[in-house]
C-alpha cells in the first residue's frame, strides 16, 4: 500500500458522493471526482517517465487540479514539491537546479519566462496549469485512464519536499516522509476534533505546510469538506461563516476580519473552531476576536521541517500569547547553549522529537547534522519558555536574538511592551550593530490610524519596565511591517534597511 494515500482516503472510503470542495462559484468536487482526477494525474506523471522518488515540482495557483497534482504525485510514488507563487523566475531557477525535478508544472502565463530556469535545471518535462485548472496537465489528464492503484510506499519514504519560507536566510528543502505527514494529520484531526461534518474555510496557499498538510490532510483524513477560496478576501471569508465550521489562518487573516463591520457573534455562531499559526498572534488580536465573536482563537506552532509541534487545547484553557502544549506523540524541550535543558521559566532553544521530524534537508548534510542533536532532538531555531502548566511561548528566533554587551535580549519581551502602548498597532524589535555593545535594540513601530505617538512618548512608557541594556536606541515609524505571504515579519529586511550595513 501507499502509506499516505491510504490514510488520506480512509475516512471517505465508500463515500465517493460526499462533497470534498466547493469553490467560490459554487462548483462542487466530490471525493470521487477528487481521487479520480488524482489517479489520472498519477498516470500522466508515470507516462512522462516519473519514477518513485522523483521530484515533481509545481508553481501554480490554487485549484482543485493543483490539489490533484499533489495527490497524483504521491500516488505515483513520487515527491511533491510545491513552490511559492510569488517566486520570480530567477528564484524558481535556484529551486529547480537544487531539487532537480523530473517534471515541473507551471502557470501557462509564465512558461516563457521559466525557459532558462527549466533548461538549466535540465527538467525533462514542463507542463502547465492555470488558476481555472486549464493547461497541458489538464489536457493530459483528460486523456489518461486513472491509475488503478497507488504505487506502494512505506512510512519512511519521502512524500514531499517543501522549501522553508526563507525568513532567516536562504530557503532550505525539507524532506518529509509519508509517516511524518500521516502521524501529524492524525494527531491534529483527533486533537481538534475534525469529523466528516466539518466544513473548513480554506483561504491559505497550498504551497506551504499550513494550507497543504494542516488544512488539506486533516480535512481528508476526517472526510470533511472545504470551501475553496483562491486567496484570502476578508469579506468573502466572512460571508462563508454561516455555512462553515472551521477556519485556519495566519494572524493577518484575523486582523483583517476584525476590520469587517459584519464580524459579530451572530455571524460566527455556526463556527466551532478558529485556528491561527505560522506567525505570532498579538494578545490584543486574541482579545478583540473574543470580544467580537465569543470564540477564543486556538493558536498552534509548527514549521516546515516538523509539521505541527504544539497546540493550545481544544477542550481546556487556550492561553493567548502561548502556542500551547506538545501534540500527542511529540516531545518538546528547552535547552541552553550547552545543550542542557534550562530550568522552568527560563528561555531556551526549542528542541523537538517525535514521528513528525523530517528526514533531513535536501543537499545540505552539514545543516542537517548541525540541527539534529544527540538523542533524536531537532533544534527548531526558535527560542521559547514554558510555564508551570506546560504551555510554551515563543520569544523569538535564535537568529533574531539580540546580544548587547553580553546580555541576551529576547525581542518578544520588548514587542509585548511596545504593542501595549496606546496608539501602537504593532511592532518588531531587532538588533542593529553597535560599536561598543555588539548590538543595540531597534524597534519598528506601526501606529494606529490617527495616532501621533512620538519616540519620546513611546520611550517614556516602555523604559521604566526595561533594564537599561534593553532600552530601544532606535525607533522607526513605518506604515506597515515588511511581511511575506505567510504573514511573517521579515526581520532580515528590517536589519538590512535600518542596520546601517
Ligand atoms: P526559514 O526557516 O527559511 O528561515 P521559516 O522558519 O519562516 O523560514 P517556516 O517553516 O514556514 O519557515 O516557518 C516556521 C516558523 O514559523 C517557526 O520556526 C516559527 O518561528 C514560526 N511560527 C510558526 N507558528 C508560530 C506561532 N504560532 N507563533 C510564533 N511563531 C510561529
Ligand atoms: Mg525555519
Amino acid at each position: 500500500t501507499n502509506h499516505l494515500i491510504r490514510a488520506l482516503r480512509s475516512a471517505s472510503d465508500g463515500r465517493g458522493d460526499a462533497p470534498f470542495a466547493t469553490d467560490t462559484t459554487g462548483t462542487v468536487t466530490t471525493y470521487a471526482d477528487l481521487w479520480h482526477g488524482a489517479a489520472r494525474m498519477a498516470r500522466v506523471l508515470i507516462s512522462h517517465g516519473v519514477e518513485p522518488g522523483d521530484r515533481v515540482a509545481m508553481q501554480v495557483e490554487k485549484s482543485i487540479a493543483a490539489l490533484q497534482c499533489y495527490l497524483g504525485t504521491v500516488m505515483a510514488g513520487a515527491v511533491h514539491l510545491p513552490l511559492n507563487t510569488a517566486y520570480t523566475a530567477a528564484e524558481v531557477g535556484y529551486f529547480l537546479t537544487d531539487a532537480a525535478p523530473h517534471v515541473f508544472v507551471c502557470d501557462p502565463a509564465r512558461q516563457a519566462e521559466m525557459k532558462t530556469a527549466t533548461r538549466e535545471a535540465a527538467v525533462a518535462h514542463v507542463l502547465t496549469l492555470d488558476a481555472d485548472g486549464r493547461g497541458t496537465v489538464a489536457e493530459a489528464m483528460g486523456n489518461a485512464p486513472p491509475l488503478p492503484a497507488a504505487i506502494p510506499r512505506e512510512a519512511d519514504d519521502i512524500a514531499a519536499f517543501l522549501y522553508t519560507s526563507g525568513t532567516t536566510g536562504r530557503s532550505k528543502g525539507a524532506m518529509l516522509t509519508h509517516g511524518n505527514l500521516v502521524s501529524n494529520a492524525a494527531a491534529l484531526r483527533d486533537l481538534w476534533q475534525f469529523t466528516a461534518d466539518d466544513v473548513l474555510i480554506h483561504a491559505l496557499p497550498v504551497f506551504h505546510t499550513h494550507g497543504l498538510f494542516v488544512a488539506i490532510n486533516v480535512t481528508l483524513m476526517a472526510g470533511g469538506q472545504i470551501l475553496l477560496h483562491g486567496s484570502f478576501d476578508a469579506a468573502a471569508v466572512l460571508a462563508d461563516f454561516p455555512r462553515a465550521t472551521t477556519l485556519m489562518g495566519v494572524p493577518t487573516f484575523y486582523t483583517r476580519l476584525l476590520d469587517q463591520p459584519g464580524l459579530t457573534r451572530q455571524a460566527a455562531a455556526h463556527m466551532r473552531l478558529f485556528v491561527s499559526g505560522s506567525a505570532p498572534m498579538l494578545t490584543d488580536t486574541h482579545a478583540k476576536w473574543h470580544d467580537r465573536t465569543g470564540h477564543i482563537v486556538l493558536e498552534r506552532y509548527g514549521m516546515t521541517e516538523t509539521c505541527m509541534n504544539t497546540s493550545n487545547p481544544y477542550d481546556g484553557t487556550r492561553k493567548p500569547g502561548t502556542v500551547g502544549l506538545p501534540l500527542p506523540g511529540v516531545e518538546v524541550r528547552l535547552t541552553g547553549t550547552d545543550g542542557i535543558p534550562v530550568p522552568t521559566g527560563e528561555p531556551g532553544d526549542i528542541e523537538v522529537r517525535g514521528p513528525n521530524l523530517f528526514a533531513g534537508y535536501w543537499n545540505m548534510p552539514e545543516k542537517t547534522a548541525e540541527d539534529m542533536r544527540p538523542g533524536g532532538w531537532f533544534a527548531t531555531g526558535d527560542i521559547g519558555t514554558v510555564d508551570a502548566d506546560g504551555y510554551y511561548t515563543i520569544v523569538g528566533r535564535s537568529k533574531d536574538l539580540i546580544i548587547s554587551g553580553g546580555y541576551n535580549i529576547y525581542p518578544k519581551e520588548i514587542e509585548t511592551l511596545v504593542d501595549a502602548v496606546p496608539g501602537v498597532a504593532e511592532s518588531a524589535v531587532f538588533g542593529v550593530p553597535h560599536p561598543d555593545f555588539g548590538e543595540s535594540v531597534a524597534v519598528a513601530v506601526v501606529r494606529l490610524p490617527g495616532s501621533y505617538l512620538t519616540d519620546e512618548d513611546l520611550l517614556a512608557v516602555v523604559m521604566p519596565d526595561l533594564a537599561r541594556y534593553k532600552h530601544p536606541r532606535h525607533i522607526h515609524f513605518l506604515d506597515a511591517l515588511p511581511r511575506n505571504t505567510m504573514g511573517k515579519v521579515q526581520k532580515t529586511e528590517l536589519r538590512r534597511s535600518f542596520g546601517g550595513n
